[in-house]
C-alpha cells in the first residue's frame, strides 16, 4: 500500500455449506459447528487486523476448515458412489483475476493450498487428477492416504443413501431441500471471501462434493464463475449448494456481472441470483465488495456461516438468526493459531 492509498476496513465471511439443516438438531452439535466457525473466523480476522493480505488469509481460513472433520472438505469430506473421497478447490484473486483450481484429488491433504500453487506457480488455471497430484508432490505439499479424509459420519451418510436405493443423481431437478436434513449431512462445503486493508478481494472454496456422486463428477466449486469468483471491480463470492445449478447459472460471476453492468448493490445482486438464477433449495452465497459489509444469503433453510468486519461487528449462525461474536480475541487468536 503506498502512502497515498487510503486504508480500507477489512471484512471476512466464511461458510460451511448450505442445506435443509433440521431445526431440532441437538444443541451440542449446533454449538460444535458454531465454535468451529468462530475459531476459524477469529483466526482470519486477527490476520486481517495484522495487515496480512487477503490471498494468504483466505487460503489459511479454508485450510483450517479443510482440517476440521465437521465440514465436507479435506478431513471430513463426503464419499462418492465408490466410497472414495474426490476433492476439489478453487481460489481467485480479485486484484488481477488470476485463479487456480484443482479437481479429482484423492491424496492432497489441503486442496486449497494446491489451488493456490496452480494460480501462483503454474502456467495453468485448472489441474485435475494424477497431474495435479504430481504437481502437489513437486511443491512439497502434504500427501495422505485417501482414508485420511474419512470420518464415520460420512460413511453413515453414504450407507443411508445406498439403503434408500435410487441415487438422487438420477434426478436432474434434485435440490438440497427435503433431504440430508440433519446437521452434518447437508453439503458442508467450505468457502471464504475476504477484503484486506488494501481493499483487495479474494474468494476461496473447497469441497468433497456431494455424497454418492458419480466417480469423476466435478461440481461448481472449482469452476471460476460458478462456485467461486473474485474481482476488485465488483466483489468476491463463494457459493455452496447443488453444484450443477450453480454451474448452469454461473452464479458467482452473475453476482459480479449484475454489479459491474447494472450498478446493483452487492445485497441486491446476491438476492437476485438466489431468486432468479437459482431455485429454492439450491444453496447459498457469501460475498464481499470493495466497500461495506459482507452479504450472506441462502435459499435453503440454513447455511453454516460467520462474518466479521473491522468496525467490530462479528456474527455466527446456521438459520436466519445470527449470534453476535465478541471480537476482542481476534488478534490474540491469530497468534495462538500460528504458534
Ligand atoms: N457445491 C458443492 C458441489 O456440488 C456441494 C456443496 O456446496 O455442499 O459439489
Amino acid at each position: 500500500m503506498s502512502a497515498l492509498q487510503t486504508r480500507t476496513p477489512w471484512a471476512i465471511a466464511l461458510h460451511g455449506g448450505a442445506g435443509a439443516i433440521a431445526k431440532g438438531t441437538e444443541e451440542s452439535e449446533v454449538e460444535a459447528y458454531e465454535a468451529a466457525l468462530t475459531r476459524v473466523l477469529l483466526h482470519g480476522a486477527g490476520r486481517l487486523a495484522a495487515g496480512v493480505a487477503s490471498l494468504a488469509v483466505a487460503v489459511e481460513v479454508v485450510s483450517l476448515l479443510e482440517d476440521c472433520p465437521l465440514f465436507n472438505a479435506g478431513h471430513g469430506a463426503v464419499r462418492n458412489e465408490l466410497g472414495l473421497h474426490e476433492l476439489e478447490a478453487c481460489v481467485m484473486d480479485g486484484v488481477n483475476l488470476r485463479s487456480g483450481a484443482v479437481a479429482g484429488l484423492t491424496r492432497v491433504r489441503n486442496p486449497i493450498e494446491l489451488a493456490r500453487h496452480v494460480m501462483t506457480d503454474s502456467p495453468h488455471a485448472f489441474l485435475i487428477g494424477a497431474g495435479a497430484e504430481a504437481f502437489a508432490v513437486r511443491r512439497g505439499l502434504t500427501m495422505v492416504e485417501n482414508s485420511w479424509f474419512s470420518t464415520p459420519r460420512r460413511l453413515e451418510q453414504l450407507e443411508l443413501l445406498r439403503r434408500e436405493g435410487a441415487s438422487r443423481f438420477q434426478d436432474p431437478e434434485v435440490s438440497l431441500s427435503g433431504e440430508g436434513g440433519s446437521v452434518g449431512s447437508g453439503g458442508s462445503t467450505v468457502g471464504c471471501v475476504v477484503r484486506d486493508t488494501r481493499g483487495d478481494l479474494v474468494a476461496a472454496t473447497s469441497t468433497g462434493g456431494l455424497t454418492g456422486k458419480w466417480a469423476g463428477r466435478v461440481g461448481d466449486t472449482p469452476f471460476v464463475g460458478a462456485g467461486t469468483y473474485a474481482s476488485n471491480m465488483s466483489c468476491a463470492v463463494s457459493g455452496t449448494g447443488i453444484g450443477e445449478a450453480f454451474m448452469r447459472s454461473l452464479a458467482c460471476r452473475e453476482v459480479a456481472a449484475l454489479m459491474e453492468h447494472h450498478g446493483m448493490s452487492l445485497q441486491a445482486a446476491v438476492e437476485r441470483v438466489l431468486l432468479h438464477n437459482l431455485k429454492p433449495g439450491d444453496g447459498g452465497l457469501i460475498a464481499v465488495s470493495a466497500t461495506g459489509p459482507v452479504v450472506m444469503e441462502m435459499n435453503t433453510p440454513g447455511m453454516y456461516r460467520a462474518c466479521a468486519h473491522e468496525a467490530g461487528v462479528a456474527a455466527v449462525g446456521i438459520w436466519t438468526q445470527m449470534k453476535p461474536i465478541l471480537m476482542e480475541g481476534a488478534a490474540a487468536s491469530a497468534e495462538m493459531d500460528r504458534a
